[in-house]
């Protein structure tokens, strides 16, 4: 299904003198928030609204037992804070009764799921190896795997890393660590359940609203447990966060940053740059001139070349059905997000979509613009 262009918008002051502007740019949906009144303004200028939530956010009053637990059993907070174990049922009932809410009002085009995962490489070590709540402990039971010897081998694991000479090795002993492979294949489960659920809820409420969700690109996906094939099931859009250059989650260059950060803690015989170039191969990318330092890993980012590859493995990873709208970070660089926008469309996505909404980039998006239509 072809769809249009898209712009995230989060929550603004100022809706209607937005909106108004953002046909002519050539935008034809946003992505804000569950805003009734920022919905019907859209609407008036033609524009297709889509609330944004972000799904195992904590309730305010912090209800225990739904954080996170790292291996030595302690209570973290993910997502800058906001957020719970994605398998507490108490934690996905409120989502749904929270987005049934939402989409009942018939005022949405749809609906796009956010941090619909497990913590990623830019939190703190720890708490990307979770989760070993009881929840957890027994899904994990009911899908066979034993999330107590996964505890008791993290440490091994970790100690492990320090002896390693070779980049490659150093690198493998974590990203494919039999454990930690099960650990992963176990939020990969939680997850596509999570959503399977929610897609049956909104079913029964709101049947007509789209569902969508923002992913982790497709090379970075299975680290927060978000498996595509299955994912794609149940989605009606799929937006892969193609960020090249940034800071927070999902952003590659930040995820790579920070897992080289993480390795070279246990290992620091082994230099940046070799264990970045085993990263690059292992995650296959290719390009020319990619940063082997982490200073210009973070100041330039990854070649904007990187948006055709994610696109195409999106593409590749999905079942049909699905629409695909990767979603591209917007900055002042022109250039850049010119680029990006060329290489989704060479790689036949089904629609573009810019990360987010900021007066000072209205003409990096016209130049993206351009460059789709
Ligand atoms: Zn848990």
């Amino acid at each position: 299904m072809r769809m249009g262009i898209g712009l995230y918008v989060g929550r603004l002051h100022n809706h209607q003198a937005v909106f108004k502007t953002l046909p002519k740019l050539g935008v034809t949906m946003v992505f804000g928030s569950p805003n009734l009144r920022a919905a019907s303004l859209a609407s008036k200028e033609g524009l297709e609204y889509f609330c944004v939530d972000w799904v195992f956010g904590l309730p305010p009053s912090r209800a225990e037992g739904m954080l996170i637990r790292d291996c030595s059993g302690s209570e973290r907070v993910w997502g800058h804070g906001s957020s719970g174990c994605p398998s507490n049922p108490s934690l996905t009932a409120i989502a749904a009764r929270r987005i049934a809410r939402t989409l009942r009002s018939g005022r949405f085009r749809g609906l796009m799921l956010d941090g619909i995962r497990y913590p990623s490489f830019t939190e703190e070590l720890a708490v990307f190896l979770t989760c070993f709540c009881p929840n957890c402990v027994r899904d994990a039971a009911d899908h066979g795997i034993n999330l107590r010897h996964i505890r008791h081998s993290i440490p091994l694991m970790l100690e492990e890393l320090r002896n390693q000479t070779d980049p490659e090795n150093l690198l493998n002993k974590f990203i494919d660590n039999p454990d930690l492979l099960d650990l992963l294949r176990l939020r990969e489960l939680v997850i596509a359940k999570v959503l399977k659920d929610l897609r049956k809820a909104i079913g029964e409420f709101a049947p007509r609203s789209l569902l969508g969700a923002f992913l982790f690109p497709p090379s970075l996906a299975r680290f927060v447990g978000q498996d595509y094939a299955a994912l794609g099931e149940q989605l009606d859009l799929v937006s892969p966060m193609i960020y090249t250059s940034g800071e927070g989650a999902a952003c590659l260059n930040a995820e790579i940053l920070n897992l080289v950060k993480a390795l070279s803690k246990f290992n620091s015989k082994i230099r940046h740059s070799k264990i970045l170039e085993a990263i690059y191969r292992k995650l296959r990318i290719h390009q020319k001139d990619l940063p082997l330092t982490l200073h210009e890993l973070e100041r330039a980012g990854l070649p904007p070349e990187i948006v055709k590859n994610e696109t195409q493995l999106s593409r590749s990873k999905l079942p049909q059905g699905p629409t695909l709208i990767p979603i591209l970070m917007l900055s002042r660089q022109a250039a850049r997000i010119r680029i990006e926008s060329r290489y989704a469309k060479k790689s036949q996505a089904d629609g573009i979509s810019f990360f987010q909404y900021n007066p000072d980039h209205v003409s990096s998006l016209k130049a993206a613009i351009k460059e789709w239509t």
